[in-house]
């Protein structure tokens, strides 16, 4: 069924957005330092227009770095103060999202493992309502399009007009060269329902390793999706997550110069 949500486009939050959205920054937020270094380069290349970096990592399993938490809100302040660019962290909770606006921060995201859970996604939406934040929502884990809608529909109902929705692949249940497996049906069938909804891609959580990263951004754009949300890190070598799949600034930068973009929605 197709669902008209009163949506914002891109250019009516991001009015200086001549090319299509590009979001680029660390998986994680490790240091006041490299979060600084990763954004001052990132923002030399004028082609990105927003910057993440997680604080609260939603890790598979524990043991492993789960972010810096709260104290990654004050370095994505002086990210915002010093690069002018608008800046977003994934939230998971209420808590999560009372902090983030309270920080100033301008976008934040549902992750994957969240979408999944109508209760969060209820949570999350009644405290960004009321705010001008943007709320992006990544696909569900499990290539289920109408629990992605359903989340996209919640968020919509609790009066938010600033939505975008992210395509970051589906657990694979066969043997894929990629981390997630990207579902291109899936994404017609979301823009299908939901035709104004700007869909963008994350091919750092489909590729896993930096080599497909091309590729799949190039397909994206060739299936007319909006744009892309890119990790990117000052040195991926020593990443405390996800380091296989990001890129420098600089790379990033030769990428997008190879990329074919046809898009006419930023
Ligand atoms: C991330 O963006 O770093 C992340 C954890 O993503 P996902 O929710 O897509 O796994
Ligand atoms: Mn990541």
């Amino acid at each position: 069924m197709t669902v008209k949500l009163d949506i914002n486009p891109i250019k009516a939050w991001l009015p200086n957005i001549d090319n299509p959205l590009l979001i680029a920054g660390p998986c994680s937020l490790e240091s006041e330092e490299q979060a600084l270094e990763t954004a001052r380069l990132l923002a030399q290349d004028k082609r990105v227009f927003v910057f993440r970096g997680g604080v609260w990592k939603p890790r598979t399993r524990p043991g492993s770095f789960e972010g810096v938490g709260s104290i990654g809100l004050k370095w994505l302040q002086k990210v915002k103060e010093e690069t002018g660019l608008p800046v977003g962290t994934e939230v998971a909770n209420a808590q999560h999202t009372e902090e983030a606006l309270k920080a100033g921060l301008d976008v934040v995201w549902i992750g994957a493992r969240s979408t999944a859970s109508p209760f969060v996604v209820q949570e999350i939406a009644d405290v960004v309502k009321g705010s001008n934040a943007v709320v992006m929502v990544k696909n569900p884990v499990n290539p289920d399009v109408q629990l992605w809608m359903g989340a996209l529909e919640r968020i919509s109902q609790a009066g938010i007009k600033n939505i975008v929705a992210i395509h970051r692949g589906f657990t694979p249940f066969r043997e894929t060269k990629y981390r997630n497996y990207p579902n291109w049906k899936t994404f017609i069938e979301l823009k299908r329902n939901m035709p104004n909804l700007p869909i963008i891609c994350d091919p750092s959580h489909i590729a896993g390793t930096r080599e497909y990263l091309l590729e799949i951004s190039q397909k994206a754009f060739d299936m007319g999706m909006d744009g892309l949300m890119v990790e990117s890190h000052r040195d991926p070598s020593c990443a405390m997550s996800d380091a296989s799949q990001q890129l420098t600034p600089a790379d990033l930068g030769k990428m997008l110069d190879k990329l074919v973009i046809r898009n006419e929605n930023a």
